[in-house]
């Protein structure tokens, strides 16, 4: 899907507990396919310098903002024709919705923190549990990613696209990493 738009959000970062788990959740939602992140919780420099940078080497357009007022904005981007998927384990399960996400042009993949506020549940127009166990917020989103995606994100077109000052040649046995020069 060409114009497809894909956003994450990731609720109550917490610091210096989840700097880490973060900082994942957003490098998956850049690598498998997402325009952008939003997180909640507490504001954290160094998690927003650290994505940014990655985007300076590694290219793609690709922005990450803190949220002050997550239900806000996540009713304006409904309004505006986004979907709102809450990744739960309380949620169906997602292989009897892969038929749904992958027709998804606009949609926000929200990962929870801590606790998730009802409201969050009831604004979702899916809430999906990447099985029912409970795991984690960067293994859901990778496999929610995946199955809209329905695995482009991890073909050799699709990197193309990210034109970044360094990039991967994929081998079989050695390390290839191509610098732009300037
Ligand atoms: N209670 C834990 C804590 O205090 O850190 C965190 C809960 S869980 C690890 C955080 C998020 O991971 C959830 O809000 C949800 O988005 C995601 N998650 C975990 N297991 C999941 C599953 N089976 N299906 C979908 N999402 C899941």
């Amino acid at each position: 899907m060409k114009n497809r738009e894909l956003i994450v959000f990731r609720l109550g970062h917490r610091l210096p507990r989840d700097e880490r788990i973060t900082t994942h959740v957003c490098l998956v939602a850049r690598a498998f396919g997402a325009s952008s992140i939003y997180y909640s919780g507490q504001k954290d420099h160094s998690l927003e310098k650290s994505v940014r940078g990655v985007v300076d080497n590694w290219g793609g357009k690709f922005s990450i903002e803190h949220e002050k007022s997550p239900l806000k904005l996540l009713r304006g981007l409904k309004k505006d024709g986004f979907s709102i998927v809450h990744l739960t384990v309380y949620g169906m399960p997602i292989e009897e919705k892969r038929g749904i996400l992958a027709r998804l042009e606009k949609a926000v993949l929200i990962v929870g923190g801590e606790k998730v506020p009802p409201e969050i549940y009831e604004l979702a127009n899916y809430n999906i549990a990447v099985g029912s166990q409970p795991h984690s917020e960067v293994a859901a989103l990778a496999i929610a990613l995946d199955r809209i995606m329905e695995g482009k994100e991890l073909e050799r077109e699709f990197d193309s696209n990210f034109k970044g000052k360094i990039h991967l040649e994929p081998s079989e046995k050695e390390k290839k990493i191509k610098r732009k020069e300037g």
